[in-house]
Parts: structure tokens; sequence; C-alpha cells
């Protein structure tokens, strides 16, 4: 069973004006679809590997064979970490997205960061600090929200952590409007995170 592309759950230019919706639609029509083409291309002969979830691949990484591992590791990566990302995103101006964190995940940051801002402060610079191509991440480790960042599509799931939310700083996720001003763009990414699928996530993370 080969994997498959899941269409952008909102529209293109839902994400507007802070993600244009060209933008989302070479990233997800293209980008994401060539992880997708390359992975099952990877796993062509590997059928008992291409039945896994993909986030259970991703976290058994270990138990891919040497000679495909560098491709699943890149692909099966950008797989995961773009299926999460469209999730966690949702239309400007529906309730939940922008604006503050809501629920569980609020207390919790309340909590561990003393305040949204100051998560927005970590998370924001571990996605500058991310040179090259990468993922920022706010994962849960020891009952402590903690942000990280990872190099080219490697997911937190192969170390263990489960990913609460992530931003792609991979420049296709923004250059067409922001050029080479990531921090614009990751400043302005707050706007359109999906509260109500973080705290799912969350839950999730919690166990
Ligand atoms: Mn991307």
């Amino acid at each position: 069973m080969a994997y498959e592309l899941a269409p952008l759950p909102y529209d293109y230019a839902a994400l507007e004006p802070f993600i244009d919706a060209e933008t989302m639609k070479i990233h997800h029509d293209r980008h994401h679809q060539a992880y997708v083409n390359n992975l099952n291309a990877a796993l062509a002969n590997h059928p008992e590997l291409a039945a896994k979830p993909i986030d259970d691949l991703v976290r058994d990484l270990a138990s891919v064979p040497d000679a495909i591992k560098g491709p699943v590791r890149n692909n099966g990566g950008g797989h995961s970490n773009h299926s999460l990302f469209w999730s966690i995103m949702g239309p400007v101006g529906t309730a939940g997205v922008g604006a503050a964190p809501t629920g569980d995940i609020a207390a919790q940051i309340e909590k561990d960061f003393g305040s949204f801002e100051a998560l927005q402060k970590a998370f924001n610079e571990a996605g500058v600090k991310q040179f090259g191509s990468g993922w920022a991440w706010l994962i849960f480790v020891d009952g402590k929200l903690t942000v990280t960042s990872t190099p080219n599509q490697d997911s937190p799931l192969t170390a263990g952590h489960y990913p609460i939310l992530g931003n792609d700083v991979w420049e296709h996720a923004y250059y067409l409007k922001y050029q080479n001003l990531r921090p614009k763009y990751l400043e302005n990414w707050w706007n359109v995170v999906n509260w109500n699928e973080v705290n799912k996530r969350f839950a999730t993370a919690k166990g």
C-alpha cells in the first residue's frame, strides 16, 4: 500500500495574508507530493515498511535497512512533518486559530515559559538559528514543554519525542512572500496556528 498525499484541509488562500496562496499550492502540491513519491519509490521493494502509518515508520527508522535509510529518513520525515504542518494551521478568522493559545496548552505554556510571548521568542529563535533548512518544534519531555529544532526533514519522532507544534523554515515555505526575512515569517506564522489541533496533540503527548 503506497503512501498518499491528503488534500490540503482548507483553501490555498485560507492562510492569507500571512502565508500566500501560491506558496501553499507549490508547497503542498509539489514539495509534499515529491516527498510522498520519493518515499514510495524508496519502499517499492519493502511492502511491510510501506504498510506502516507514516509516523510509525519515522519513529522506527532504526528498523529500516541501511540501503534505503537515507531516502526514507528524508522523504518519510518530509511526509510526516508536512502532514502535521497542514493540520496545525487553520483558516484565518476561524475559532481557535491565531491570537493566543487556548485550553490546556495555554496553561502549560504559562507554567513552562512564563508567558506565550516567551514561548514565541524561544521558538522563533530556534527557527532563525536553524542553519539552512529545517524545522522548529515544541515537544513535551519529562512533563515539560521544550523548544527544539531539527535539520532537513528530521522528525522529533525519531528521537522519541512527539511533536506538538512545528514550523517549516525551509525557504520553500516562505520565500515568495518573505524572501530572506525568515524572522518576519516566523513572527507572522503564529496568526495561523490552529490551537484546537495543538491541544489535541498535547493531549496525545501527555498520554
Ligand atoms: Mn516544506
